[in-house]
């Protein structure tokens, strides 16, 4: 990759992370992926280096930097040859921490960060369901509150990325029915809570998957889940506008989470053309094999640029009000989109690139196709940004 144009923070994230990485060769994340073990020594490594609090604020023990070098640290985990499993092993560490470190009273604050930091605790964001799928606003799962002001909790999630080890989730659930909101985005709320399941009412089941296999992925029951009424994060029924937050930042995070599966795999396709000689010459001679790598290179860095102007963006409006939401949104739905094109492109190539050893458990290549189609999948799908930008920035009739 071209690092001209980086700032030194970026630059010291990307060395420093690069070298916990490095204690974790290919072969640790191979048998991982066979075996469905968790990294957790991984999970660990990185939160004694203090990276899990990248981007929270110093005053909660965090290092006070922005989804800026937090998206060079996924990126540079997923490049180290980690792939899928290192990156979702604390990803929502970062970014679902993001709308809890802006509204969450004290006391949240006070009894969570630090656990999350230390990586005591790790935590788990729920919010697709299987029953709405992407329109995420009919959201079924019911938070309803008690006459002492807790909350009981129904409804099912899926897809939850580590809710197996997680001790929290940040579960977004609807407080006031549909039928009584003006518009589909009120009357949902923010939780932190326990995933606790000594409670009655909370169940789990992994899902078996294509990749990332390390990395537990779950369908959560909840059947009238007992929640305290301060697990509520920010103001009841405003979860919807809280969670943009989260949402923007985990984009650029799986957008740089993207980038480092696509730079990998084009290094290591690069050398195996270099090195592999058939007819008598390098197959990297054949520009058959080297214009679809080239290709894949500029496109890379096309997204590149995309993502770390979104993620720059992001954090600038922290400071700077006159950056909207909606910019942002653009912004980070653009870069995630790209760079989960381009990491495709690359990763399929290496495929290509070292023929039936692309095909190997031992080479790599393969295990990063699998992983690079979850940043095409989620958080959102190719389509629903197609929509997004056709309707926000082309003011196109919204199709559906
Ligand atoms: C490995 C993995 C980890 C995940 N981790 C988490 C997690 O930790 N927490 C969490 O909450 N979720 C998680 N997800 C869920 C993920 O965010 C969703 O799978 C994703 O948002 C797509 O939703 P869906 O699967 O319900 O697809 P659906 O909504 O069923 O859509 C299916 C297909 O139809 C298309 N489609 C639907 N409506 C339209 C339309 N109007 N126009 C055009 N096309 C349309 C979609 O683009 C998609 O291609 C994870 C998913 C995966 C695969």
């Amino acid at each position: 990759m071209e690092m001209t144009g980086f700032t030194e923070n970026q630059l010291t994230v990307r060395e420093a992370v690069g070298a916990v990485c490095s204690r974790f060769p290919n072969t640790y994340w191979q048998e991982r992926d066979q075996t469905e073990q968790d990294p957790k020594d991984f999970h660990a490594a990185m939160a004694k280096d203090g990276w899990l609090g990248i981007a929270l604020p110093v005053r909660l023990g965090g290092s006070g930097l922005g989804i800026s070098e937090a998206t060079m640290m996924m990126q540079t985990i997923t490049e180290s040859g980690a792939g899928m499993a290192g990156a979702q092993a604390i990803h929502a560490n970062v970014y679902a921490t993001q709308p809890l470190a802006k509204l969450g009273t004290q006391e949240q604050l006070e009894s969570t960060i630090p656990n999350i930091i230390s990586g005591r605790w790790r935590t788990c964001f729920g919010v697709t369901e299987p029953n709405t799928g992407l329109d995420t606003l009919r959201l079924r799962t019911v938070a309803k509150k008690q006459d002492d002001g807790s909350y009981s909790v129904t409804g099912q999630k899926i897809w939850i990325t580590c809710a197996q080890v997680a001790r929290k989730m940040i579960l977004l659930a609807r407080t006031t029915p549909l039928e009584e909101v003006k518009k589909p985005s009120e009357g949902l709320s923010l939780f932190c809570i326990d995933l606790d399941r000594d409670v009655p009412g909370l169940d789990m089941r992994k899902i078996k998957k294509m990749g990332g296999r390390a990395i537990d992925a779950n369908e959560v029951f909840f059947d009238n889940y007992k929640i305290p009424a301060n697990t509520l994060v920010g103001n009841e029924n405003q979860g919807f506008k809280i969670i943009i937050h989260g949402m923007n930042a985990e984009r650029c995070l799986l957008a740089g989470e993207a980038l480092g599966l696509g730079y990998a795999a084009l290094k290591r396709a690069s050398e195996y053309a270099r090195d592999r000689v058939v007819f008598q010459r390098p197959i990297g001679m054949n520009q058959g094999i080297a214009h679809p790598l080239a290709d894949a290179y500029m496109k890379l860095e096309a997204a590149k640029l995309a993502t770390y102007h979104a993620a720059r963006l992001y954090d600038e409006s922290q400071e700077d009000k006159s950056i909207r939401q909606d910019t942002i949104g653009v912004a980070a739905n653009s870069a995630k989109y790209l760079a989960g094109e381009a990491a495709f492109t690359a990763c399929e190539r290496a495929v290509m690139t070292h023929g039936g050893m692309g095909y190997a458990m031992e080479y790599d290549v393969e295990r990063w196709l699998r992983d690079c189609l979850v940043p095409r999948i989620a958080p959102v799908s190719r389509e629903m940004i197609m929509n997004y930008i056709s309707e926000k920035v082309l003011q196109l009739p919204r199709s559906y």
